[in-house]
Protein backbone atom coordinates (compact mmCIF):
# COMPACT_ATOMS: atom_id res chain seq x y z
CA UNK A 1 0.00 0.00 0.00
CA UNK A 2 1.08 3.14 -0.55
CA UNK A 3 1.55 6.39 2.74
CA UNK A 4 -1.21 6.76 4.75
CA UNK A 5 -1.90 10.09 6.53
CA UNK A 6 -3.69 9.94 9.89
CA UNK A 7 -5.32 12.83 11.71
CA UNK A 8 -6.25 12.08 15.38
CA UNK A 9 -8.81 14.39 17.10
CA UNK A 10 -8.87 16.22 20.71
CA UNK A 11 -10.28 13.03 22.12
CA UNK A 12 -8.08 10.91 20.91
CA UNK A 13 -5.44 12.45 22.37
CA UNK A 14 -7.13 14.35 25.47
CA UNK A 15 -4.61 12.33 27.98
CA UNK A 16 -1.65 9.49 28.01
CA UNK A 17 -4.20 6.56 28.02
CA UNK A 18 -5.37 7.94 24.87
CA UNK A 19 -2.20 8.32 23.60
CA UNK A 20 -1.29 4.82 24.08
CA UNK A 21 -4.22 4.23 21.86
CA UNK A 22 -2.95 6.58 19.17
CA UNK A 23 0.31 4.85 19.77
CA UNK A 24 -0.56 1.16 18.91
CA UNK A 25 -2.57 2.57 16.04
CA UNK A 26 0.47 4.66 14.40
CA UNK A 27 2.87 1.20 15.24
CA UNK A 28 0.29 -1.74 13.68
CA UNK A 29 0.81 -0.45 10.18
CA UNK A 30 4.25 0.76 8.82
CA UNK A 31 2.32 3.08 6.16
CA UNK A 32 0.79 5.25 9.03
CA UNK A 33 4.14 7.79 7.84
CA UNK A 34 2.11 11.57 8.77
CA UNK A 35 0.32 12.02 11.94
CA UNK A 36 -2.14 15.05 12.31
CA UNK A 37 -2.49 15.63 15.76
CA UNK A 38 -5.30 18.03 17.39
CA UNK A 39 -5.14 20.01 21.08
CA UNK A 40 -5.82 17.76 24.00
CA UNK A 41 -9.91 17.51 23.90
CA UNK A 42 -12.23 16.65 26.77
CA UNK A 43 -11.26 13.70 28.84
CA UNK A 44 -14.83 13.92 30.11
CA UNK A 45 -18.19 15.86 29.63
CA UNK A 46 -17.33 18.33 32.64
CA UNK A 47 -13.80 18.88 31.03
CA UNK A 48 -11.87 21.85 28.74
CA UNK A 49 -10.71 21.77 25.72
CA UNK A 50 -7.18 22.84 25.72
CA UNK A 51 -7.96 25.39 22.70
CA UNK A 52 -10.54 26.47 24.89
CA UNK A 53 -8.13 27.57 27.74
CA UNK A 54 -5.86 28.80 25.43
CA UNK A 55 -8.87 31.57 23.99
CA UNK A 56 -9.24 31.96 27.66
CA UNK A 57 -5.89 33.00 28.56
CA UNK A 58 -5.69 35.51 25.23
CA UNK A 59 -9.20 36.93 26.73
CA UNK A 60 -7.39 37.12 29.71
CA UNK A 61 -4.76 39.41 28.61
CA UNK A 62 -6.95 41.61 26.40
CA UNK A 63 -8.74 42.71 29.57
CA UNK A 64 -5.30 43.09 31.58
CA UNK A 65 -6.22 39.94 33.77
CA UNK A 66 -3.79 37.60 34.81
CA UNK A 67 -3.58 34.46 32.89
CA UNK A 68 -1.10 32.30 35.52
CA UNK A 69 -4.20 30.12 36.94
CA UNK A 70 -5.81 29.54 33.47
CA UNK A 71 -2.08 28.73 31.70
CA UNK A 72 -1.43 26.45 34.83
CA UNK A 73 -4.24 23.97 34.07
CA UNK A 74 -3.01 24.02 30.59
CA UNK A 75 1.14 23.30 31.86
CA UNK A 76 -0.20 20.28 33.79
CA UNK A 77 -2.46 18.59 31.23
CA UNK A 78 0.65 18.33 29.76
CA UNK A 79 2.87 17.95 31.99
CA UNK A 80 0.96 14.71 33.29
CA UNK A 81 0.48 13.65 29.80
CA UNK A 82 4.66 13.22 29.14
CA UNK A 83 4.98 12.12 33.01
CA UNK A 84 2.56 9.39 32.47
CA UNK A 85 4.08 7.99 29.53
CA UNK A 86 7.28 8.13 30.83
CA UNK A 87 8.84 10.35 28.34
CA UNK A 88 12.40 12.76 29.34
CA UNK A 89 10.97 15.03 27.06
CA UNK A 90 11.54 19.01 28.69
CA UNK A 91 8.65 20.95 27.98
CA UNK A 92 9.27 23.60 30.59
CA UNK A 93 11.23 25.96 27.94
CA UNK A 94 8.56 25.56 25.68
CA UNK A 95 5.93 26.36 28.03
CA UNK A 96 7.62 29.39 29.18
CA UNK A 97 8.25 30.87 26.10
CA UNK A 98 4.85 30.88 24.92
CA UNK A 99 3.20 31.76 28.67
CA UNK A 100 5.69 35.38 27.86
CA UNK A 101 4.62 35.60 24.22
CA UNK A 102 0.76 35.22 25.35
CA UNK A 103 1.24 37.96 28.33
CA UNK A 104 2.88 40.05 26.13
CA UNK A 105 -0.03 40.41 23.96
CA UNK A 106 0.32 37.30 21.19
CA UNK A 107 -2.73 37.21 18.72
CA UNK A 108 -5.99 34.72 19.35
CA UNK A 109 -4.26 32.49 16.55
CA UNK A 110 -0.91 32.20 17.85
CA UNK A 111 -2.38 31.48 21.09
CA UNK A 112 -4.90 28.90 20.05
CA UNK A 113 -2.58 27.27 17.68
CA UNK A 114 -0.74 26.60 20.39
CA UNK A 115 -2.58 23.73 21.69
CA UNK A 116 -1.70 21.69 18.84
CA UNK A 117 2.20 22.91 18.55
CA UNK A 118 2.60 21.33 21.89
CA UNK A 119 0.74 18.35 21.13
CA UNK A 120 2.27 17.76 18.34
CA UNK A 121 5.71 18.14 20.26
CA UNK A 122 4.73 15.38 22.90
CA UNK A 123 3.48 13.12 20.04
CA UNK A 124 6.58 13.22 17.78
CA UNK A 125 8.88 12.57 20.98
CA UNK A 126 6.63 9.63 21.67
CA UNK A 127 6.17 7.98 18.65
CA UNK A 128 9.96 8.77 17.40
CA UNK A 129 9.08 10.49 14.51
CA UNK A 130 10.53 13.76 13.06
CA UNK A 131 8.46 17.57 13.77
CA UNK A 132 7.40 19.36 11.39
CA UNK A 133 6.10 23.14 12.19
CA UNK A 134 2.82 23.98 10.41
CA UNK A 135 3.72 27.27 10.06
CA UNK A 136 6.81 26.17 7.94
CA UNK A 137 4.47 23.68 5.32
CA UNK A 138 0.79 25.09 5.45
CA UNK A 139 0.36 29.02 3.52
CA UNK A 140 -2.17 31.43 3.92
CA UNK A 141 -2.15 34.24 1.71
CA UNK A 142 -2.27 38.06 2.74
CA UNK A 143 -5.94 38.49 2.83
CA UNK A 144 -5.63 35.41 5.07
CA UNK A 145 -7.22 32.39 2.85
CA UNK A 146 -6.04 29.08 2.38
CA UNK A 147 -2.51 29.23 -0.04
CA UNK A 148 -3.57 25.77 -1.73
CA UNK A 149 -0.65 26.15 -4.50
CA UNK A 150 2.32 27.71 -1.85
CA UNK A 151 1.19 25.16 0.73
CA UNK A 152 0.99 22.29 -1.69
CA UNK A 153 4.58 22.66 -3.30
CA UNK A 154 6.80 23.54 0.01
CA UNK A 155 4.90 20.66 2.08
CA UNK A 156 4.79 18.02 -0.66
CA UNK A 157 8.75 18.59 -1.25
CA UNK A 158 9.77 18.81 2.66
CA UNK A 159 7.72 15.84 3.43
CA UNK A 160 9.82 13.69 0.86
CA UNK A 161 12.73 14.46 3.30
CA UNK A 162 11.35 12.85 6.06
CA UNK A 163 9.72 9.11 6.44
CA UNK A 164 8.11 9.38 9.60
CA UNK A 165 6.75 12.97 10.73
CA UNK A 166 3.82 15.07 13.18
CA UNK A 167 2.58 17.87 12.02
CA UNK A 168 0.54 19.75 14.20
CA UNK A 169 -3.15 20.03 12.92
CA UNK A 170 -5.25 23.69 13.25
CA UNK A 171 -2.88 26.48 11.94
CA UNK A 172 -0.27 27.61 9.38
CA UNK A 173 1.37 30.94 8.67
CA UNK A 174 0.70 34.62 7.43
CA UNK A 175 3.11 35.87 4.31
CA UNK A 176 4.72 37.66 7.08
CA UNK A 177 5.47 34.97 9.55
CA UNK A 178 2.57 35.18 11.47
CA UNK A 179 0.61 32.02 12.92
CA UNK A 180 -2.97 31.83 11.53
CA UNK A 181 -5.19 29.25 11.93
CA UNK A 182 -8.58 27.86 10.04
CA UNK A 183 -11.94 27.83 11.79
CA UNK A 184 -12.46 25.76 15.15
CA UNK A 185 -12.23 21.57 14.27
CA UNK A 186 -9.83 22.89 11.58
CA UNK A 187 -7.29 20.16 12.16
CA UNK A 188 -9.53 18.23 9.78
CA UNK A 189 -8.62 20.63 6.73
CA UNK A 190 -4.89 20.01 7.88
CA UNK A 191 -4.61 16.28 7.70
CA UNK A 192 -6.72 16.69 4.60
CA UNK A 193 -3.94 18.74 2.93
CA UNK A 194 -1.39 17.04 4.52
CA UNK A 195 -2.69 13.89 2.63
CA UNK A 196 -2.67 15.59 -0.77
CA UNK A 197 0.76 17.18 -0.18
CA UNK A 198 2.09 13.36 0.06
CA UNK A 199 0.08 11.96 -2.05
CA UNK A 200 -1.31 9.30 0.38
CA UNK A 201 -3.78 6.60 -0.57
CA UNK A 202 -6.14 6.98 2.56
CA UNK A 203 -6.56 9.68 4.54
CA UNK A 204 -7.67 8.41 8.12
CA UNK A 205 -9.49 10.52 10.33
CA UNK A 206 -9.36 9.16 13.76
CA UNK A 207 -12.27 10.45 16.33
CA UNK A 208 -14.70 9.03 18.99
CA UNK A 209 -17.26 7.50 16.64
CA UNK A 210 -17.11 4.51 14.17
CA UNK A 211 -18.44 6.85 11.77
CA UNK A 212 -21.54 8.40 10.14
CA UNK A 213 -24.80 6.55 10.57
CA UNK A 214 -27.33 6.28 8.59
CA UNK A 215 -29.63 8.83 10.83
CA UNK A 216 -29.49 10.94 14.15
CA UNK A 217 -29.08 8.32 16.74
CA UNK A 218 -31.49 10.74 19.04
CA UNK A 219 -34.03 10.01 16.55
CA UNK A 220 -33.76 6.75 15.57
CA UNK A 221 -32.60 3.66 17.53
CA UNK A 222 -29.53 2.24 17.10
CA UNK A 223 -28.89 3.35 13.26
CA UNK A 224 -27.00 1.34 11.23
CA UNK A 225 -23.51 2.52 9.87
CA UNK A 226 -22.63 3.73 6.72
CA UNK A 227 -19.85 1.55 5.22
CA UNK A 228 -19.34 3.41 2.22
CA UNK A 229 -20.29 7.12 1.15
CA UNK A 230 -19.26 9.36 -1.94
CA UNK A 231 -17.61 12.99 -1.21
CA UNK A 232 -21.32 14.01 -2.93
CA UNK A 233 -23.58 12.19 -0.69
CA UNK A 234 -21.47 13.34 1.99
CA UNK A 235 -21.57 17.09 1.26
CA UNK A 236 -25.33 16.68 1.27
CA UNK A 237 -26.03 15.02 4.44
CA UNK A 238 -23.77 17.22 6.76
CA UNK A 239 -25.56 20.08 4.94
CA UNK A 240 -27.85 19.07 6.40
CA UNK A 241 -26.51 18.70 9.27
CA UNK A 242 -24.59 15.47 10.03
CA UNK A 243 -21.62 16.53 11.13
CA UNK A 244 -18.26 14.44 11.99
CA UNK A 245 -16.10 15.89 9.36
CA UNK A 246 -15.17 19.40 9.70
CA UNK A 247 -17.25 20.66 5.82
CA UNK A 248 -13.94 21.96 4.44
CA UNK A 249 -11.67 18.86 5.21
CA UNK A 250 -13.01 17.34 2.22
CA UNK A 251 -12.29 19.56 -0.53
CA UNK A 252 -8.21 19.27 -0.78
CA UNK A 253 -8.49 15.46 -0.83
CA UNK A 254 -11.77 15.25 -2.83
CA UNK A 255 -9.58 17.00 -5.77
CA UNK A 256 -6.96 14.13 -5.65
CA UNK A 257 -9.28 11.57 -5.47
CA UNK A 258 -8.19 10.57 -1.48
CA UNK A 259 -10.82 8.39 -0.22
CA UNK A 260 -10.83 9.44 3.67
CA UNK A 261 -11.78 6.61 6.50
CA UNK A 262 -13.12 7.69 9.40
CA UNK A 263 -12.36 5.64 12.52
CA UNK A 264 -12.84 5.25 16.16
CA UNK A 265 -9.70 5.17 18.13
CA UNK A 266 -11.75 3.72 21.07
CA UNK A 267 -12.89 1.28 19.16
CA UNK A 268 -10.22 0.61 16.18
CA UNK A 269 -11.21 -3.00 14.87
CA UNK A 270 -14.70 -1.33 13.66
CA UNK A 271 -15.07 -0.64 10.22
CA UNK A 272 -15.80 3.03 10.07
CA UNK A 273 -16.93 4.57 7.24
CA UNK A 274 -15.22 5.29 3.76
CA UNK A 275 -15.53 8.19 1.66
CA UNK A 276 -14.77 7.48 -1.85
CA UNK A 277 -14.53 9.16 -5.30
CA UNK A 278 -18.30 10.32 -6.90
CA UNK A 279 -16.93 7.97 -9.60
CA UNK A 280 -17.22 4.24 -7.63
CA UNK A 281 -19.22 2.62 -8.62
CA UNK A 282 -22.71 1.87 -7.60
CA UNK A 283 -23.59 -1.69 -6.17
CA UNK A 284 -26.65 -1.47 -4.49
CA UNK A 285 -29.69 0.35 -6.33
CA UNK A 286 -33.09 1.46 -4.95
CA UNK A 287 -30.78 1.61 -1.39
CA UNK A 288 -30.37 4.85 0.09
CA UNK A 289 -27.35 6.07 2.30
CA UNK A 290 -28.67 8.05 4.91
CA UNK A 291 -31.11 10.78 6.54
CA UNK A 292 -30.52 14.06 7.71
CA UNK A 293 -32.54 17.23 8.47
CA UNK A 294 -32.98 20.57 9.92
CA UNK A 295 -35.61 22.61 11.50
CA UNK A 296 -37.02 25.82 11.37
CA UNK A 297 -37.32 27.23 8.24
CA UNK A 298 -39.80 29.20 6.13
CA UNK A 299 -41.44 28.92 3.17
CA UNK A 300 -42.21 32.28 0.91
CA UNK A 301 -44.97 31.08 -1.85
CA UNK A 302 -45.01 33.78 -4.88
CA UNK A 303 -47.86 33.31 -7.17
CA UNK A 304 -48.10 34.83 -10.39
CA UNK A 305 -49.83 34.42 -13.97
CA UNK A 306 -47.56 34.25 -16.72
CA UNK A 307 -44.40 34.19 -14.08
CA UNK A 308 -42.46 32.07 -16.54
CA UNK A 309 -42.68 34.72 -19.88
CA UNK A 310 -41.69 37.34 -16.92
CA UNK A 311 -37.88 38.30 -17.60
CA UNK A 312 -35.95 39.05 -14.28
CA UNK A 313 -38.78 37.65 -11.64
CA UNK A 314 -36.79 35.67 -10.28
CA UNK A 315 -33.73 37.79 -10.96
CA UNK A 316 -35.50 40.52 -8.71
CA UNK A 317 -36.62 38.38 -5.64
CA UNK A 318 -32.66 36.49 -5.18
CA UNK A 319 -31.56 40.14 -5.64
CA UNK A 320 -34.03 41.74 -2.78
CA UNK A 321 -32.80 38.87 -0.60
CA UNK A 322 -28.99 39.61 -1.16
CA UNK A 323 -29.49 43.43 -0.41
CA UNK A 324 -31.04 41.84 2.53
CA UNK A 325 -28.08 39.88 3.19
CA UNK A 326 -30.24 36.48 3.18
CA UNK A 327 -29.21 33.67 1.55
CA UNK A 328 -31.77 30.79 1.11
CA UNK A 329 -31.98 27.29 1.00
CA UNK A 330 -34.00 26.01 -1.57
CA UNK A 331 -35.81 27.49 -4.14
CA UNK A 332 -38.55 25.26 -6.27
CA UNK A 333 -40.55 26.48 -8.77
CA UNK A 334 -43.50 25.49 -10.92
CA UNK A 335 -44.67 27.57 -13.93
CA UNK A 336 -46.63 30.21 -12.30
CA UNK A 337 -45.02 30.03 -9.21
CA UNK A 338 -41.73 30.34 -7.02
CA UNK A 339 -41.18 29.22 -3.32
CA UNK A 340 -38.33 30.23 -1.49
CA UNK A 341 -37.29 28.20 1.32
CA UNK A 342 -35.07 30.65 4.05
CA UNK A 343 -33.79 29.04 7.43
CA UNK A 344 -35.04 31.13 10.37
CA UNK A 345 -32.10 32.16 11.29
CA UNK A 346 -31.02 33.91 8.67
CA UNK A 347 -34.58 35.43 8.47
CA UNK A 348 -33.99 36.81 11.57
CA UNK A 349 -36.85 39.42 11.71
CA UNK A 350 -36.52 40.58 8.26
CA UNK A 351 -39.30 38.93 6.46
CA UNK A 352 -41.62 42.03 6.69
CA UNK A 353 -38.99 44.37 4.94
CA UNK A 354 -38.31 41.23 2.50
CA UNK A 355 -42.31 40.74 1.73
CA UNK A 356 -42.85 44.60 1.14
CA UNK A 357 -39.90 44.72 -1.37
CA UNK A 358 -41.41 41.81 -2.99
CA UNK A 359 -45.02 43.33 -3.29
CA UNK A 360 -43.14 46.57 -4.77
CA UNK A 361 -40.52 45.47 -6.90
CA UNK A 362 -42.48 41.92 -8.32
CA UNK A 363 -46.49 42.79 -8.24
CA UNK A 364 -46.96 39.38 -7.75
CA UNK A 365 -51.06 37.76 -7.40
CA UNK A 366 -50.42 36.50 -4.22
CA UNK A 367 -48.20 35.85 -1.34
CA UNK A 368 -47.77 33.25 0.52
CA UNK A 369 -45.92 32.27 4.09
CA UNK A 370 -45.78 28.51 5.63
CA UNK A 371 -43.48 29.32 8.47
CA UNK A 372 -42.39 26.16 11.04
CA UNK A 373 -41.42 23.77 8.49
CA UNK A 374 -38.21 21.30 8.59
CA UNK A 375 -36.43 19.80 5.70
CA UNK A 376 -35.63 16.17 5.39
CA UNK A 377 -32.71 15.27 3.54
CA UNK A 378 -32.89 11.12 1.89
CA UNK A 379 -29.73 10.70 0.25
CA UNK A 380 -28.45 7.87 -1.97
CA UNK A 381 -26.78 7.25 -5.02
CA UNK A 382 -28.60 3.91 -5.02
CA UNK A 383 -31.79 6.44 -5.24
CA UNK A 384 -31.20 7.49 -8.66
CA UNK A 385 -31.73 5.65 -12.17
CA UNK A 386 -34.32 3.15 -9.86
CA UNK A 387 -37.86 3.37 -10.25
CA UNK A 388 -40.49 3.24 -7.34
CA UNK A 389 -37.39 4.81 -4.96
CA UNK A 390 -39.72 8.05 -4.27
CA UNK A 391 -43.05 6.05 -4.20
CA UNK A 392 -41.76 4.50 -1.81
CA UNK A 393 -40.57 7.32 0.44
CA UNK A 394 -43.92 9.08 -0.13
CA UNK A 395 -46.50 6.16 0.49
CA UNK A 396 -44.39 5.14 3.42
CA UNK A 397 -44.80 9.12 4.65
CA UNK A 398 -48.62 8.99 3.94
CA UNK A 399 -49.36 6.26 5.89
CA UNK A 400 -47.60 7.83 8.55
CA UNK A 401 -49.71 10.62 8.06
CA UNK A 402 -47.42 13.08 7.67
CA UNK A 403 -48.25 15.74 5.68
CA UNK A 404 -45.61 17.03 2.94
CA UNK A 405 -45.95 21.03 2.76
CA UNK A 406 -42.69 20.71 0.01
CA UNK A 407 -40.75 18.35 -2.19
CA UNK A 408 -37.78 19.33 -3.90
CA UNK A 409 -35.23 16.57 -5.96
CA UNK A 410 -32.35 18.10 -7.00
CA UNK A 411 -31.92 17.27 -10.59
CA UNK A 412 -28.64 14.88 -9.68
CA UNK A 413 -30.98 12.40 -8.58
CA UNK A 414 -29.12 11.52 -5.29
CA UNK A 415 -31.12 13.73 -2.47
CA UNK A 416 -35.42 14.03 -2.09
CA UNK A 417 -35.96 16.74 0.15
CA UNK A 418 -39.14 17.09 1.56
CA UNK A 419 -40.48 19.68 3.71
CA UNK A 420 -42.58 18.78 6.80
CA UNK A 421 -44.08 20.77 9.87
CA UNK A 422 -41.04 21.29 12.62
CA UNK A 423 -43.67 19.07 14.67
CA UNK A 424 -43.61 15.82 11.90
CA UNK A 425 -39.74 16.11 11.99
CA UNK A 426 -38.73 13.26 13.90
CA UNK A 427 -41.60 10.85 12.93
CA UNK A 428 -40.59 12.09 9.30
CA UNK A 429 -36.83 10.49 9.50
CA UNK A 430 -38.35 7.44 11.72
CA UNK A 431 -40.87 6.78 8.87
CA UNK A 432 -38.40 6.98 6.29
CA UNK A 433 -35.48 4.63 8.00
CA UNK A 434 -38.74 2.23 8.80
CA UNK A 435 -39.28 2.17 4.74
CA UNK A 436 -35.79 1.70 3.51
CA UNK A 437 -33.72 -0.19 6.22
CA UNK A 438 -35.21 -1.75 8.76
N1 LIG B 1 -8.24 22.32 18.54
C1 LIG B 1 -8.98 23.05 17.57
C2 LIG B 1 -10.43 23.22 18.03
O1 LIG B 1 -10.76 22.84 19.13
C3 LIG B 1 -8.92 22.44 16.22
C4 LIG B 1 -9.33 20.99 16.14
O2 LIG B 1 -9.45 20.29 17.14
O3 LIG B 1 -9.55 20.51 15.03
O4 LIG B 1 -11.22 23.75 17.31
Amino acid sequence: MGVIVTKFGGSSLADAHQFRKVHSIINSNPDRCYVVPSAPGKRNAEDYKITDLLYLCHAHVEQSVPCDDVYHIITQRYQRIIQELGLSLQLEPLLEEIKSKIIKGATADYTASRGEYLNGVILANYLGFDFIDAAEVIFFTKAGSFDAKRTQQVLSERLQKHSKAVIPGFYGSLPDGRIKTFSRGGSDISGAIVARGANACLYENWTDVSGFLMADPRIVQNPKPIAKITYRELRELSYMGATVLHEESIFPVRESGIPISIKNTNAPSDPGTLIVTDADPITRKGTITGIAGKKDFTVIIIEKALMNTELGFGRRILGILENNEISFEHLPSGIDSLSVVISDSQLDGKLDIILEEIRQQCKPDSIEITPDMALVATVGRGMAYTAGVSAKLFSALGSGNINIRMIDQGSSEINIIIGVGNSDFEKAIQTIYNAFVV
